[in-house]
């Protein structure tokens, strides 16, 4: 005789599991975003919620070639462990890409990870005990926003506006905590082309910002993918260069170069390099060698800042196409950033609609975004909704905010 199959009611029966995780997978839920990607990615519907990097411009016959060509030569080393610290030569080149915007680094100071996320993961690991309070900007990276939480962190946001973090309200925040008596630990920030908020940090202010937290012992964790896609070439000095010893910087060449490859990097003070490391090690032992060195033969042989101003050109272009999209469809009421590199605009719609609500409808009449809750730690953001335009063609971008315009004028009805 076979046992009948357990009851599906208790929360028990649906996961056997349950009373063993530990307490800080209670912080780790799926981010919104991720959830939508299965009905987004439909090809009827226009996806304006995905930040995937539009890779189409990538030469893929001489990249294929030089992959060949790794493997012949180098094979048995680029299939072989590495270091955990990344390799030399490697470390060397993201030296060179980061002195484009004026950064001037040591090589020995940089840890290869797998993709920023993994800096993201380690710097938290490295510095954050449950309960320790961490500063983000509000609205805020949602993979930032998910390592905090698997570490028990608690985000407060500081306020942004068109010219990025508001030095008074990180005053405020920090004077808030030290009344509270909690522990700040550090401020993490996106100053260029902000994901999700399309803003970037005005140059006016990053001295100021840099001063405070220098005043009140906080590090500053400055995350920087989308730097070198100012849509004119334009750069603007890092957080790191105003205070090397203050910064653990990330960097990553998931926006530059491919994402799939999952090269990213920490730039750290030196006492805090040697400590990624060992945290590194213990997570992964070394990041892929195989891809470290398609990197690196990339920077060594094809013409990579050229390649860069393509990607540039082709977001601009849908930048382009978004922002006159929003101008010519988009019901009176809302208003949104005006982005000068990256890949996002953030919405502000009418008071009265949820966007987290709406998204439903608005994928039924077949366009997705990002909606703003997802961005922030404490349910904040309904009014709000995150537009990529990194990836869909010009045209879709339009048809999409056609759409979503549709949805937004009968949700104002309603
Ligand atoms: N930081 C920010 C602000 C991002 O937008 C992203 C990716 N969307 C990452 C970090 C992670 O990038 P990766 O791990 O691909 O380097």
């Amino acid at each position: 005789m076979t046992a009948s199959p357990p009851e599906r009611t208790g929360r028990h029966n649906l996961d056997p599991h349950l009373d063993r995780y530990a307490a800080r997978t209670e912080g780790m839920t799926a981010s919104e975003i991720r959830a939508l990607f299965a009905v987004a990615s439909r090809p009827e519907v226009v996806s304006l919620a995905g930040g995937m990097p539009n890779l189409a411009a990538l030469p893929l016959d001489s990249l294929s070639a030089q992959v060949g060509e790794l493997i012949a030569e180098d094979g048995l080393t680029a299939l072989q462990y590495g270091s955990a610290q990344g390799i030399p030569v490697l470390r060397e080149q993201i030296c060179d890409v980061m002195a484009l915007e004026g950064i001037s680094a040591h090589s020995d100071d940089v840890v290869v990870t797998v993709g920023s996320q993994m800096g993201l993961d380690m710097v938290t690991r490295l510095f954050c005990d449950p309960g320790d309070i961490v500063l983000a900007e509000g609205p805020s990276y949602v993979g930032a926003l998910g390592s905090f939480a698997a570490y028990q962190a608690k985000v407060v946001h500081v306020v942004m506006d068109d010219e990025g973090l508001v030095p008074e309200a990180l005053r405020e925040a920090l004077a808030a905590a030290k009344r509270a008596g909690q522990r700040v630990k550090f401020l993490y920030t996106i100053p260029n082309f902000h994901n999700p908020a399309g803003v970037t940090l005005a140059v006016e202010r990053r001295a100021e910002i840099m001063e405070i937290c220098r005043e009140h012992g906080v590090l500053v964790v400055e995350d920087n993918p989308y730097g070198l896609l100012g849509f004119d070439g334009q750069t603007y000095p890092s957080l790191r260069s105003i205070d090397p010893e203050n910064v653990v910087y990330l960097g990553s060449f998931s926006k530059t170069f491919a994402s799939g490859l999952r090269v990213g990097w920490v730039l750290a003070p030196h006492a805090v390099r040697e400590k990624l490391v060992l945290a590194a090690e213990s997570a992964t032992l070394c990041p892929p060698t195989l891809n470290q060195m398609i990197v690196s033969r990339y920077l060594a042989t094809h013409d990579w800042k050229g390649q860069i101003k393509t990607f540039r050109e082709n977001y601009r272009e849908r930048r382009d196409a978004m922002i006159s999209a929003l101008e010519q469809y988009l019901p009176s009421g809302c208003s949104w950033t005006h982005p000068d590199g990256g890949f996002y605009v953030w919405v502000t719609v009418p008071e009265g609609v949820d966007t987290k609500a709406m998204l439903p409808r608005a994928v039924t009449a077949r366009v997705a975004y990002a909606s703003g809750t997802g961005f922030y730690a404490d349910g904040f953001g309904s009014r709000q909704m995150r537009l990529s335009y990194c990836y869909p063609t010009p045209e879709r971008i339009k048809e999409g905010v056609r759409r979503l315009a549709a949805v937004l004028e009968s949700e104002m009805d309603l």
